[in-house]
C-alpha cells in the first residue's frame, strides 16, 4: 500500500543526462521518493562516478538507493534504443522516462552552423520522440507510464541566437501533447518540466558574461538563478499518482520568469 501518493516505490526511472545538472537533481528526488533510478550519460566513468554521488548522498540519510546506470549517446539513435532494450529487460519494464539530456548552440541565425542545428534538433528533440515511442508500448501493456520531457523557458519567451534549441523545445512541448492525444487513455501522462535560468555547466559560458547574469537575477521574480534541486520536487510530483490527471502540459519552473513582464 502507498502511504503517501507521491511514493515511488516499485517504480522503474531512466532520466537521460543524469550524471549532473539539472538530471543529477532529478534523479536524486526520484530515488529519494522511493524509485529504482537508472543514471545515464556519454560516458562509462561519468556515469559511475554519478552513480557512487547518487548512492552516497543517499547513504548519508540512511536510504538505500535503487541504481542502475546505462551509456549512450542520445545521438545515436541505434546504440541508444539497443542500450534501452537491454535497461527494460533488465529492470522488467520502465514506467518514468525523463528526457533531459540536451545541448545549447548560440549563434546568430544567419551564421547558425546546418551541423549544429542537426546536432542539438538531434539531442534535444529526436532522441525523445525515439525514446517515448520505444517504451511506450511497455508502457501501455502496463496501463501506466509516466513521461516528462524537460522543456525551457525558451518554449514561452525566446531570445535570439538559439534558434535551434528554441526550435526544438518548442518541438518537444507539441511532440508532449500528441503523446498525450495519443497515450493518454492507456493510462500515460505525458508533461514538460520547463527551467528557468539554472546554475548549470550547460550555462558556463552564459555566466562569463556579467551583463547577463544581472540580467537573469533581475528578470527572474524570485532574484536568483534555479538549482537542480529546484526541479526535483515538480519531477518527483509528475513521476507520482499525486499527478494522474495532470497531462500534455509544460510546468514553469522558473521563479516567476514567465509569468511577468
Ligand atoms: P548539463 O550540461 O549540466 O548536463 C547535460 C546532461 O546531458 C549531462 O548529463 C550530459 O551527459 C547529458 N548529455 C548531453 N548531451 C548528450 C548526448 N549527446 N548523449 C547523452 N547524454 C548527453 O545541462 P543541464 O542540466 O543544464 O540541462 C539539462 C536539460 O535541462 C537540458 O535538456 C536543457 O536544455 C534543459 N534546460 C536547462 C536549463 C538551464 O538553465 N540549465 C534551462 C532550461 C532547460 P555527459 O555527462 O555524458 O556529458
Amino acid at each position: 500500500m502507498r502511504t503517501s501518493p507521491f511514493d515511488l516505490s516499485g517504480r522503474r526511472a531512466l532520466v537521460t543526462g543524469s550524471t549532473r545538472g539539472i538530471g543529477a537533481g532529478i534523479a536524486e528526488g526520484l530515488a529519494r521518493a522511493g524509485a529504482h533510478v537508472a543514471v545515464h550519460g556519454r560516458d562509462e566513468l561519468g556515469v559511475k562516478a554519478a552513480v557512487n554521488q547518487l548512492r552516497n548522498a543517499l547513504a548519508d540519510d540512511g536510504i538505500e538507493a535503487l541504481v542502475d546506470s546505462v551509456v549512450f549517446d542520445v545521438t545515436d539513435a541505434e546504440s541508444m534504443l539497443s542500450a534501452v532494450a537491454r535497461l527494460e529487460q533488465d529492470l522488467g519494464g520502465i514506467d518514468i522516462l525523463v528526457n533531459n539530456a540536451g545541448i545549447q548552440h548560440r549563434s546568430a541565425l544567419v551564421d547558425f552552423p546546418l551541423h549544429a542545428w542537426q546536432e542539438v534538433l538531434s539531442a534535444n528533440l529526436t532522441s525523445c520522440f525515439l525514446l517515448a515511442r520505444q517504451l511506450a508500448p511497455g508502457m501501455i501493456i502496463r496501463g501506466r507510464g509516466k513521461i516528462i520531457n524537460i522543456c525551457s523557458v525558451q518554449n514561452r519567451l525566446v531570445r535570439g541566437s538559439t534558434s535551434a534549441y528554441a526550435a526544438a523545445k518548442a518541438g518537444l512541448g507539441a511532440l508532449g501533447q500528441v503523446m498525450c492525444a495519443e497515450w493518454a487513455a492507456a493510462g500515460i501522462q505525458i508533461n514538460g518540466l520547463a527551467p528557468g535560468y539554472i546554475d548549470t555547466d550547460l550555462n558556463t559560458a552564459l555566466k562569463q558574461n556579467p551583463e547577463m547574469v544581472d540580467w537573469i537575477k533581475s528578470r527572474t521574480p524570485a532574484g536568483r538563478w534555479g538549482t537542480p534541486q529546484d526541479l526535483a520536487g515538480p519531477a518527483v510530483w509528475l513521476a507520482s499518482a499525486a499527478s494522474d490527471f495532470v497531462n500534455g502540459q509544460v510546468v514553469f519552473v522558473d521563479g516567476g520568469m514567465t509569468a511577468v513582464i
